[in-house]
C-alpha cells in the first residue's frame, strides 16, 4: 500500500470565506520544503500549529484543502465600466459605494453595441478570477 504522506508536488490550496459577502476565495500554492513528506496525522500537527486559524477540509498526496473563515468582507468587488470609451474599474465598498480602482488600459473602440450597452449599466464581478473573465471579453 502506497503511503498517504505529502510530497514536494502536493498543493495546498487555501480556501478563504468572507462571512461579511458570504464569497469564498481559493487560492492554490506551492507546499512549504518542511511539510513535505509527513502523513496527515504529522501534517496537521505541524501545519495548524503554524497557522491556527485554518482548518483541514481534506488530504491526499496531490492536495491538501483548508479552510478559514474570515469576519470581513472580500474586498474583491468590482464594477467594470465606460466612461468616454475607456474601460474603467471600480470597486463597491462595504457600505456599497463606487470607488474609482483602475483604468484597464483597454477601450471600446471595437466592441460591439451590445458590450457597450452593458458596460453603461456597469458589469459587476466578485473575485479576481471572475474580474478577468469579464476583462477577457473586451481584450480585442
Ligand atoms: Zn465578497
Amino acid at each position: 500500500m502506497q503511503e498517504n504522506k505529502t510530497i514536494p508536488s502536493t498543493e495546498i490550496t487555501i480556501k478563504k470565506y468572507y462571512e461579511k459577502c458570504g464569497h469564498t476565495i481559493k487560492e492554490t500554492n506551492e507546499i512549504d520544503d518542511k511539510y513535505v513528506n509527513l502523513t496527515q496525522e504529522e501534517f496537521t500537527e505541524k501545519y495548524f500549529k503554524d497557522n491556527p486559524k485554518y482548518k483541514l477540509e481534506s488530504f491526499s498526496p496531490q492536495e491538501i484543502v483548508v479552510t478559514e473563515s474570515i469576519n470581513a468582507s472580500c474586498g474583491k468587488h468590482y464594477l467594470v465600466t465606460e466612461e468616454n470609451g475607456k474601460i474603467l474599474l471600480y470597486k463597491i465598498d462595504d457600505s456599497n459605494k463606487k470607488v474609482f480602482y483602475k483604468d484597464t488600459g483597454l477601450t471600446t473602440e471595437y466592441l460591439t453595441d451590445e458590450d457597450i450597452k452593458a458596460l453603461d449599466a456597469g458589469i459587476r464581478a466578485n473575485g479576481d478570477d471572475e474580474l478577468n473573465s469579464v476583462l477577457e471579453n473586451f481584450v480585442s
